[in-house]
């Protein structure tokens, strides 16, 4: 068996895409078609030639001795003369052009090559993509039965000149095969029922048809197979988030420990800070108002009157229960609790508003809304769905439907800050920091026009929590929805603080939520799936915590703003003066 081929690993500024040699499968072999092997096949012809040259040739001499006209042939001259040209032909297309196409395509030996090549690879390319498109549509995709995979091992570094992947040569076979189009980077994982290894396979021929090297993104390490089918396709690797932790978190009589997945310096410190100075206080309070998932679909008639009339029908008290009935079918979770409707003339934007159990919803809401629209189909055959969101809903967009009817949870949280703690944690006082307030988040947020954004940095704090306990990062647009107000009470001792969130979007079942490490973060903070004693607890408990921990950042940035100290700890922990070429090596 051939060892596996190692690949070479230059330096990554250097890295270019190799020019591409006609593969020897691509263009195929005669040889395939034989019915011996080629060396049992070669050694006959070789054979053959030589033997009739010999008998020619002796024919010939034969011939002249006797004075027999040469074109007088025998039955076995005609043989012999057969032969020779059959095994000359052989010996031609085996030998000859073989070699001469040796020479016309001088392979590279190395899989990158340096820049001067630059010009060259660009046509290349060019025919790279345009060989792609078709791919997975017009090409018979199938690949030739898959042997087992033999370990691929991977190295973190392409720099340091060590090898970067060791291909089993089965493996290297399909890679070859994705880089030339014929086999679907998609299909891999279907094909060889191997997430692993489908994903080892896309990243090398990802490599080698971009030029660049993937060496600090890890493959090892992480479970393709959960990701399958629902959180993310074509997987190459994985990115790596450090999570901190900030708290413990004191809300309504019990501590948390709130992970945070983040690369900006200064945010956990900075939350840890607004946990402490809540925890002296007495711990915040929160309240859920409401816990409602939206979807709205637009449907166009004829007339304006008609879209009116279904505004109407949708909006009567007596058909409800015959709506939530139909609604209800989808989940035993989704609980249709109410529609409000919007007319743009013909168009007719239905927002539905349910209730999804422990889960986010989006999908529930979804599957809810078709079975209502199916069901007026027979009643408004005239109804024209245009989709089943019509943006209304409004979902991952700053839209003020959701700032003033909300979304997902809508929670409201408190606490009351000691005088003390605010000097001595926060660094500052109670007066100025309801003076900031009122001038930042409230009258500056409104000079700018902001929808929603009437605090110093919600959107940090959701942002962190939602990636490390595997929420939508996309939802964070209308999650950050917050208004912080700061108030003197107690004599102007002590200082009221809240935030007011109308749009929390949060789930702890489905979507990324199950995978290994964001499990791990629910799990810390006991809101992990499905509730057992009451469905929905978890994913309330967890917008409770997202709305604690953004009271928490709000109070300690506002602080450092008001104390003047922002700057000088963003210099401090956001440039860290470490050596890194030590700490790299
Ligand atoms: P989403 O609607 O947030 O996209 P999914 O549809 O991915 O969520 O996940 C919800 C799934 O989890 C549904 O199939 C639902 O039946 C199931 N499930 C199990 N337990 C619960 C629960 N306590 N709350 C909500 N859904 C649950």
């Amino acid at each position: 068996m051939e060892a596996p081929r190692l690949y070479s690993t230059k330096p990554v500024q250097s890295l270019k895409p190799t020019k591409k040699i006609p593969l020897e499968e691509d263009l195929g072999k005669a040889s395939d078609a034989l019915p011996l092997p080629l060396y049992l096949t070669n050694a006959l012809f070789f054979t053959l030639f030589f033997s009739v040259v010999y008998f020619l040739l002796s024919r010939w001499r034969e011939k002249i001795r006797t004075s027999t006209t040469l074109h007088v042939v025998t039955f076995s001259d005609i043989i012999a003369i057969f032969s020779f040209f059959a095994s000359f032909i052989y010996l031609l297309g085996f030998f000859g052009i073989d070699f001469v196409q040796s020479l016309v395509f001088q392979p590279s030996p190395d899989v990158w090559i340096a820049e001067d090549e630059e010009e060259d690879n660009e046509v290349l390319l060019a025919k790279e993509d345009a060989r792609k498109v078709p791919c997975g549509q017009a090409l018979d995709c199938s690949l030739p039965p898959l042997p087992p995979a033999a370990p691929i091992v991977t190295t973190q570094k392409v720099c340091d000149e060590k090898p970067l992947m060791v291909i089993p040569e089965e493996d290297e076979e399909i890679v070859k095969s994705v880089v030339a189009g014929t086999t679907p980077s998609y299909s891999l994982e279907s094909k060889l029922g191997d997430c692993k290894r489908a994903a080892a396979i896309r990243r090398e021929a990802l490599q080698r048809l971009t030029g660049k090297s993937l060496s600090g993104l890890p493959l090892d390490g992480f479970d393709y197979e959960s990701i399958l089918g629902q959180c993310c396709e074509m997987p190459v690797g994985y990115v790596q988030i450090p999570v901190g932790i900030a708290g413990p978190l004191l809300v309504n009589g019990r501590e948390y420990s709130v992970p945070m997945a983040t690369t900006e310096g200064c945010l956990v410190a900075s939350t840890n800070r607004g946990c402490k100075a809540i925890h002296l206080s007495g711990g915040a309070t929160s309240v859920l108002l409401k816990d409602g998932m939206t979807r709205a679909p637009c449907v166009r008639f004829g007339t304006a009157k008609r879209a009116a009339d279904l505004k109407l029908y949708l909006e009567d008290p007596d058909n409800f229960e015959t709506l939530s009935v139909v609604f209800n079918r989808s989940s035993r979770f989704g609980r249709l609790q109410g529609i409000k409707c919007a007319i743009a003339g013909k168009n007719l934007y239905i927002r539905f508003t349910c209730s999804t159990g422990d889960a986010m919803g989006m999908n529930m809401v979804s599957k809810g809304v078709q079975n209502v629209l199916d069901f007026l189909q027979t009643d408004f055959p005239d109804m024209d769905v245009i989709g089943i969101s019509g943006n209304y809903c409004s979902d991952k967009k700053p839209a003020a439907v959701n700032w003033i009817e909300g979304r997902g949870k809508s929670v409201v949280c408190e606490a009351t800050i000691k005088g003390d703690v605010v000097r001595k944690v926060l660094k500052t006082s109670v007066e100025s920091l309801v003076e900031l307030n009122m001038l930042k988040n409230l009258t500056g947020s409104a000079m700018a026009g902001a929808l929603g954004g009437f605090n110093a940095h919600a959107s940090n704090i959701v942002a962190a929590i939602y990636i490390a306990t595997g929420q939508d990062p996309a939802q964070n647009v209308e999650s950050s929805h917050c208004i912080t107000m700061m108030e003197a009470v107690n004599d102007g001792k002590d200082l009221h603080v809240s935030v007011t969130m109308p749009s929390i979007e949060v789930g702890t079942v489905g979507g990324g939520t199950q995978l290994a490490s964001q499990s791990a973060c629910l799990n810390l903070l006991g809101v992990k799936g499905a509730s057992k004693e009451t469905p929905g607890a978890n994913s309330r408990m967890l917008a409770a915590i997202v709305a604690s921990a953004v009271l928490a950042g709000e109070l300690s940035l506002m602080s450092a703003i008001a104390a003047g100290q922002l700057v000088k700890s963003h210099m401090k922990y956001n440039r860290s003066t470490k050596d890194v070429s030590k700490a790299s090596s």
